[in-house]
């Protein structure tokens, strides 16, 4: 298990996104920690801007999203029968509104369908094709399936159906998140993924789910987990980490510990950014990597965690 602390300083704001927490290959490294450090920018510059935390969670997650190295939005991988779902996730921590959407096929940005749920409708989560018609309803940018469709995911894909790569031993998972605290002290969390790689259609894992992929509570924390969904959503990974940090000496022991509790219980891989509501910054996670930025006062952290060996200098 691997974890990391940063105490707030004087800054009126922090934030925290990741890049998915798994077996990062190598030679992508180079491009999860410019990505993570890029969609981490991205949402600093909301905040400074004077957007709110939830503004800002949505811009950082989009920017990964459009950023095809990861398994989200643009470059998410592939089910067991060649094709994309993707799922996403939103919550307010002031007023502990959540929008969450799932198997969505056709909206070039899940994350922003997500938060059109929360404000726009009188409901929380929305799935399939009738999610899809909502983004089109709403006037949100559709996308051709083959848009999300890369590459290398078609590569992997061919791999994994050949039974050259077992993708659940291999932590395949690359879902992306962030976490922020405004000046106000309002807190928002987002996830989004394109799920477990030959997952089967249909199938929704822990990302929409509240309290699993993402959860967020002016007077608990914010959270954004990633992983294996099926052992996840059966431990309410996110909610059950924010109910330890009161118990716990800082949010990455209670991310260590949530984690833990998972591992113990139901086994697999997953790793959890955390910000309190003092602006605490932790992560943890159980998987060999895991890529993450932060800002520490104007500096920013980022970087491709490796378990026992950390890629960039910690404060
Ligand atoms: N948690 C995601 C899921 O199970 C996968 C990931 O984190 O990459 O759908």
């Amino acid at each position: 298990m691997e974890r990391l602390l940063s105490p707030k300083t004087s800054e009126p704001f922090r934030m925290i996104v990741h890049g998915g927490a798994g077996r990062i290959p190598n030679d992508k490294a180079p491009l999860y920690a410019e990505g993570v450090k890029k969609a981490l920018e991205t949402g600093l510059q909301v905040l400074k801007s004077g957007g709110s935390a939830l503004d800002a969670v949505i811009e950082a997650v989009a920017y990964m999203e459009d950023d095809p190295t990861f398994n989200a939005g643009r470059g998410s991988v592939l089910n067991s029968e060649g094709f994309i779902e993707m799922d996403a996730i939103v919550m307010d921590g002031s007023s502990l509104s959540m929008g969450a959407v799932a198997a969505v096929r056709r909206v070039k940005n899940p994350v922003r369908l997500a938060r059109a749920v929360m404000e726009r409708t009188n409901h929380n989560m929305f799935a399939g094709e009738w999610a899809d018609r909502l983004a089109e309803v709403m006037g949100l940018e559709l996308a051709d399936p083959s848009y999300f469709l890369t590459e290398r995911r078609r590569r992997e894909w061919e791999e994994m159906r050949a039974g050259k790569v077992n993708p659940t031993r291999e932590f395949m998972y690359s879902t992306v998140g962030a976490v922020a605290i405004d000046g106000s002290g309002n807190l928002a969390a987002a996830t989004s993924t394109g799920g477990t790689p030959l997952k089967m259609p249909g199938r929704v894992g822990d990302t929409p789910l509240v309290g699993s992929g993402a959860y967020a509570d002016n007077t608990l924390g914010g959270a954004s987990a990633t992983g294996l969904g099926e052992s996840i959503m059966r431990v309410v990974l996110s909610k059950t980490a924010l109910e330890l940090i009161p118990r716990a000496t800082d949010p990455a022991s209670a991310a260590q510990r949530a984690i833990e509790i998972m591992e113990t219980r139901v086994g697999g891989g997953a790793g959890l950014i955390l910000i309190d509501l003092h602006g605490n910054v932790g992560l943890a996670y159980n998987t060999p990597a895991m890529s993450f930025a932060f800002n520490q006062g104007n500096e920013i952290i980022y970087g491709v965690g490796v378990m026992g060996r950390r890629a960039s200098p910690l404060p």
